[in-house]
């Protein structure tokens, strides 16, 4: 079945991205949850440039990706999973919590070293909220990331398919939880106990610093609640809160592919410090 899933793993990937942004894609544009302060065309055609560049820059780079990096830990045993022998099954549950926990710990690494932040901030500098918003990321904070997902795979020896499982349910629940769809209430507050939900990750693009620095989830949620960074909804409640980073608010440096680009390098380090950052309101706790 490994050789099968490597070999199989772009297609595979492929269609499950396609799918997933599809449905999202359709149901944003007809039940649209906030409305986009800039044309859904420009944001569009800008932030699917980033995404395409950073596919190129991906297979330029890392040819066998993550799914070529499990193979060559699993053939040389690599791996705390390998090590032990561990079953199949209880081997793929396993690789997948821990690599979702991973990702968790690397947002929130982001946000907390001031110059991984100005490689973040191009994910949340985006004025609006959607599909396409999920899978903005500059090129250099997506190739730290796949190094990070080399080293935990080094380290945790997955199954080959935990890798692939774990990247298409990455993908397609951060097109999910970035939609700027609506869900009811209720149902909403049941499915946040298994998977983030749009509600749930909207807060953390708030222009807040204090809501921007919780729900750092991008797929299982249960980190946040278990290590005390969730928070259940914005202040201004989710049609009145304002989406981005209050100091880049213009398209030219925002919303453009080259102002995306250059968007790290703008500005000076400021004040910033590791839990001193403060909201309008006052100081956050
Ligand atoms: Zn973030
Ligand atoms: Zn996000």
């Amino acid at each position: 079945m490994d050789t099968f899933v490597q070999a199989q793993e772009a297609p595979i990937r492929l269609g499950f991205f396609l799918g997933t942004f599809a449905v999202m894609a359709l149901w944003e544009w007809l039940a649209p949850r906030r409305r986009l302060t800039v044309s859904k065309a420009m944001r569009w055609a800008h932030n699917i440039g980033l995404v395409v560049l950073n596919t190129v820059v991906l297979r330029l780079l890392f040819p066998a990706a993550a799914v070529g990096m499990s193979a060559f830990a699993t053939e040389g045993g690599w791996g705390l999973l390998n090590h032990l022998d561990v079953p199949f099954w209880p081997a793929l549950a396993l690789a997948v919590v821990a690599m979702d926990f991973v990702i968790w710990l690397q947002h929130v690494l982001v946000h907390a070293v001031p110059q991984l932040w100005r490689l973040h901030r191009v994910h949340h500098a985006d004025l609006d909220y959607d599909v396409t918003t999920g899978a903005r990321f500059h090129p250099i904070e997506i190739i730290l990331s796949m190094l990070i997902k080399f080293a935990t795979i080094a380290v945790l020896g997955p199954p080959v398919v935990a890798v692939v499982i774990f990247e298409v349910l990455l993908n397609a629940t951060a097109m999910f939880n970035h939609a700027n769809v609506r869900l009811p209430v209720s149902l909403d507050r049941w499915l946040r106990w298994f998977v983030v939900t749009p509600d749930m990750h909207r807060v953390h693009h708030s222009v807040e610093d204090d809501e921007a620095n919780s729900n750092f989830g991008f797929n299982l949620p249960w980190w946040d609640r278990l290590l005390g960074t969730y928070r259940d909804q914005p202040r201004g409640g989710h049609e009145g809160m304002t989406i981005g980073i209050r100091a880049y608010r213009k398209p030219g440096e925002v919303s453009w592919l080259p102002g995306l680009l250059a968007l790290p390098f703008r500005g000076k380090i400021s004040g910033y410090v590791i839990n001193r950052r403060r909201w309008e309101g006052g100081i956050a706790e």
